[in-house]
């Protein structure tokens, strides 16, 4: 986010915080179907970004929930599935930028709140450090000994081409403008350097299936949350920003939260929502996206 939009989104208005796609369409936005106590998210019509009609003042107020010592730290049950996801991530970018034992690649984490991915990082031999803009989140993850700098990338003033990888995961759902950010992570990155980029999908068999219901797309539950990606609008600002698709994957559906189903229902979903893993996997229709981008020379 841009000086000039943090001092945007920090004004009590009633205006929109989003008017246009922030992918770079220059096409208008349209309503869908899709309600959400904000109004109905409204969709691109070039590249199918889903957008909220969120005022700034709330969206402001929304995103104070980040600002605790533990930030987004997973709870314990959630602490080996993240364990597994941040190997397998970590795994495929020391293959991506050609480093068999990572030692020595320097990493930044975007967003790192209290530590969660950059402390995975490290443990898989990067040189890593993060920015953190939530005060009580950086203190704790520099309590812990990690290498974190509080505030935005931006006021960082990180050496251009000084990192061989950056990690943004679950940020970039928060931005009005997330070009502005791709370009200044474009800068600090090395010739051929890789963005890895974890969001939501809007184009998920998820959306499609519980449409509103889907928990991602509640601000109240989930801060900020008020653009939503697809692969093919991710790539579109990929490209527009000066990065290449290295690789892109899509997984998991969810069809009910257990809370809203009674124990039969949500055990006959729970079953229908493995049958469904696969093929979304295959068709690039899960609700978890990640994708790896490449820095490449303009
Ligand atoms: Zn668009």
């Amino acid at each position: 986010m841009s000086h000039s939009e943090r001092r945007n989104a920090g004004q009590a208005t009633c205006e929109r915080l989003i008017e246009c796609c922030p992918v770079g369409c220059l096409d208008s936005l349209v309503e869908t179907s899709i309600m959400l106590p904000e109004g109905p998210l409204r969709r691109c019509r070039v590249c199918g970004q889903l957008v909220s009609q969120i005022t700034a003042e709330a969206y402001t107020g929304s995103m104070k929930e980040f600002n605790t010592p533990r930030g987004t730290f997973p709870d314990l049950p959630s602490q080996r599935r993240h364990d597994a996801r941040a190997s397998k991530l970590f795994g495929v970018l020391r293959r991506l930028i050609r480093s068999e034992s990572g030692t020595g690649a320097r990493l930044l984490d975007i967003g790192c709140s209290s530590e969660a991915l950059l402390r995975s990082a490290v443990t898989h031999g990067f040189d890593a450090e993060g920015v953190e803009p939530a005060a009580q989140a950086a203190e704790f993850a520099k309590s812990a000994g990690l290498k974190v700098f509080h505030g935005y990338l931006e006021e960082a003033r990180f050496s251009a081409s000084s990192f061989d990888a950056v990690t943004l995961m679950e940020v970039i759902e928060h931005l009005p403008d997330p070009s502005a950010l791709l370009r200044e992570v474009w800068r600090i990155l090395k010739p051929n350097g890789v963005l890895v980029v974890g969001t939501g999908n809007g184009a998920s068999w998820t959306v499609r299936l519980v449409g509103a219901r889907w928990g991602y797309f509640q601000v109240a539950e989930h801060g900020g949350h008020i653009s939503f990606f697809n692969p093919g609008s991710l790539a579109m600002l990929a490209q527009r920003c000066g990065f290449d698709v290295e690789r892109s994957e899509t997984r998991r559906v969810s069809l009910a939260e257990r809370k809203e189903a009674g124990y039969v229902s949500y055990r006959l979903l729970r079953v229908a929502t493995e049958v469904l893993a696969m093929p979304a996997r295959l068709f690039g229709k899960g609700h978890d996206m990640l994708v790896f981008l490449r820095k490449c020379s303009r």
